[in-house]
């Protein structure tokens, strides 16, 4: 059929990267643009010295799916990325979005707006093409940080994941909310991340920590009436990442950070592995290298869609971060 094709035409991973303009404190601190951009193609201008302390510079280049400059706007950064996907998840299709880079590279910036242009079509689709076929939305929201699950959209109550053995995961006690309108979503993704922040040292430091995943659910009764249970036709989740240089926090001096930071880089590396995996069409998925993976496990499954969007600050001072996120991002393409 028509949707079949048009599935098969969507690419199973997608890598993006994302540059941010430069911002006040770097420009004030004089710091310069080391990136330039050509379509798909991304030059990082690296500033080293060589052993008799003389400058040189050298050129770092990678291709990408897409790569998207400082002037692109979250409009067509949706374009670029999820709006492909989304007829996707009413035939059985689970797809992730995931934000990957240090903090402060724009990860947030660029995944808050995604769910909420993502619903819209989504019940666009529900209530015009797919009109009386009794699709519904469902949205939840939840983090993990530490390698523990939080419910986002209820007063951060501690989750516990369970599988059922069918390669289902179910997160129990997460509140899921049915949603028939934008507006409800726009709340909720509100709600999610103003409790996300709740920490003692400061918003951006402790969201920094963890990992943040909105999913939006279809569901469908076997008949497509409201009487009979409806179950899971196909899921789009959105995953804001901690920051990558977190997981470098493996030798701080205080040990709970320590502890945070090897988690943090523990996911991060399973990620990889597991979105590598499924580009090989391994059978077997290392999902079970962190709570993350495992958490994602029926979206690694079946048929999958991956968007993986790295987010780069353009400034030299994040020189080091960047050509690491270019490189993660390399190794998962
Ligand atoms: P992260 O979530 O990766 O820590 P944020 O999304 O919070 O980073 O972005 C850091 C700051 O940079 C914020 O003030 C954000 O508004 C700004 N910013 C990020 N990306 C962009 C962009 N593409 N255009 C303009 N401002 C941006
Ligand atoms: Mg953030």
């Amino acid at each position: 059929s028509a949707d079949k094709e048009r599935a098969n035409n969507v690419a199973k991973i997608k890598v993006a990267v994302r540059k941010r303009p430069l911002n006040k404190k770097e420009i004030a601190k004089k710091e310069e643009d080391i990136i330039t951009i050509d379509s798909n193609f991304l030059t990082v201008f690296e500033r080293k010295l060589k052993v008799d302390l003389t400058e040189y510079v050298e050129k770092h280049e990678f291709f990408f799916d897409a790569v998207l400059d400082e002037d692109v706007s979250n409009d067509e950064v949706y374009a670029e990325t999820v709006e492909p996907i989304v007829p996707l998840i009413f035939q059985k299709t689970k797809a992730t979005c995931f934000a990957y880079g240090q903090t402060g590279s724009g990860k947030t910036y660029t995944m808050q707006p995604l769910p909420l242009k993502a619903s819209q079509d989504i019940l666009r689709l529900m209530y015009r093409t797919y009109q009386s076929q009794g699709f519904q939305l469902y949205v939840s929201f939840f983090e993990i940080y530490g390698g523990k699950l939080f419910d986002l959209l209820n007063d951060r109550k501690k989750l516990f994941m369970r599988e059922d053995g069918k390669q289902q995961v179910c997160i129990v006690g997460l509140q899921e909310y049915r949603v028939f309108e934008v507006e409800t979503i726009k709340q909720f993704i509100e709600k999610g991340n103003a409790t996300r922040s709740t920490g003692t040292t400061g918003a951006n430091e402790e969201s920094s920590r963890s990992h943040a995943i909105l999913q939006l659910v279809i569901k469908r009764s076997a008949d497509g009436s409201e009487s009979k249970p409806a179950r899971v036709i196909g899921k789009l989740s959105f995953i804001d990442l901690a920051g990558s240089e977190r997981g470098a926090d493996t030798t701080d001096n205080d040990k709970q950070t320590r502890i945070e930071g090897a988690e943090i880089n523990k996911s991060l590396l399973a990620l990889k592995e597991c979105i590598r995996a499924l580009d090989n069409d391994q059978g077997h998925i290392p999902f079970r290298g962190s709570k993350l993976t495992e958490v994602l496990r029926d979206s690694f499954v079946g048929d999958s869609r991956t968007v993986m969007i790295s987010c780069i600050s353009p400034s030299s001072g994040s020189c080091e971060h960047t050509l690491n996120t270019l490189r993660y991002a390399d190794r998962v393409k």
